[in-house]
């Protein structure tokens, strides 16, 4: 267990008196930031959104398209039978491999507010009635939550479910975000914190440690934004390249380079100690699957980074949030 930071594992243990597992589930959404008018999406992202090793077969099962429109309510029916599917294949999964009891229900690939909000209703609604769930947890985009897909998230809210709704920020810097695409501003993140935790929903924040042109001072500001829009938790990656980017043209032309383990360490740690210190970290590493990996290519396996970042912390005396 890791006692420098304020990991994510101990936060549900004290929740839920014990491990809660993520069931991550791919709804069949697609990402306003893909269209052509805005230029193809995020430098970093391959377009084959973020999904869990047991979902794989579902990556492929869905048509993408940019835009969502009136005409995609016919296909709703076979994304309603995929999210059992995947529902029951992830309690599975995780039952055997980990004899999980409690879970949480995770709309994790792509943009999962980008829909009609009928839609969205009878997506999460079939979710949420294929077993019992702890969490729901929606991640999407800061210019995609109007006021009535929050009213819808915060109307799942009970005493049996935190409903969290996870936004992809990953740099407090505007040119940044500019310069990789990300066709929102840090104003849209911290409007959209803001109107979430008025609809009493709990957030957590996507953070990208290496982006090109960024060092120190970047990962320090990124640290205290989250800190102070009242972010009740973290997702932080390290820059990954991956094959098909807009950033892999990049790097393989030589105008940008990966973080070496070393230099990840020492940027986690500086992100970690500006941090405040009741954000529940959730993540502190990439973890992109090798065959679509370009960079960095050597690398240890998450629980070996996580091992050498807490050794690393406890010579050094730091914590998470002793310079917030
Ligand atoms: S918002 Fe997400 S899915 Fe859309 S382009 Fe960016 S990383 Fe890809």
């Amino acid at each position: 267990m890791y006692s420098r930071w304020n990991a994510y594992s101990s936060y549900l243990k004290a929740r839920y008196g014990e491990p809660v597992y993520r069931i991550g589930v791919d709804g069949g959404f697609s990402c306003p930031n893909r269209d052509r008018e805005r230029h193809g999406g995020c430098a970093f992202c391959d377009g084959t959104g973020s999904i869990a090793v047991y979902q794989r077969s579902a990556e492929s099962g869905y048509r993408r398209t940019a835009a969502y429109d009136a005409k995609r309510a016919d296909t709703i029916l076979p994304r309603l039978l995929s999210i059992r599917e995947q529902i029951e294949r992830g309690r599975e999964f995780l039952g055997r491999r980990y004899g999980a009891r409690l879970f949480s229900l995770s709309f994790q690939s792509w943009t999962n507010t980008y829909d009609s909000v009928d839609n969205l209703r009878r997506i999460y609604d079939e979710g949420l009635s294929a077993m019992p769930f702890r969490e729901m947890i929606v991640s999407t985009r800061p210019d995609c939550v109007g006021e009535d897909v929050l009213a819808l998230l915060e109307s799942y809210i009970s005493p049996d479910l935190d409903v969290w709704v996870e936004f992809g920020l990953q740099s407090a810097s505007d040119g940044t975000l500019k310069a990789i695409n990300r066709g929102h501003t840090v104003a849209d993140y911290v409007d959209a914190v803001e109107r979430a935790h008025d609809h009493h929903l709990k957030v957590a924040t996507h953070a990208i440690l290496g982006l090109p042109g960024e060092g120190r001072e970047d990962f320090i500001r990124t640290a205290r934004l989250i800190g102070d829009v009242g972010s009740e938790a973290v997702k932080v990656h390290n820059l990954h390249v991956a094959g098909g980017t807009l950033i892999a043209s990049s790097y393989l032309a030589g105008d940008i380079t990966v973080m070496s383990e070393e230099r990840t360490l020492e940027s986690t740690e500086i992100f970690l100690r500006h941090l405040r210190a009741d954000v529940v970290v959730e993540r502190l590493i990439s973890e992109t699957p090798y065959h679509r990996l370009l960079a960095p290519r050597v690398f240890p396996d998450k629980s070996k980074f996580l091992q050498h970042l807490e050794r690393r912390m406890e010579e050094h005396g730091t914590r998470q949030g002793d310079q917030a």
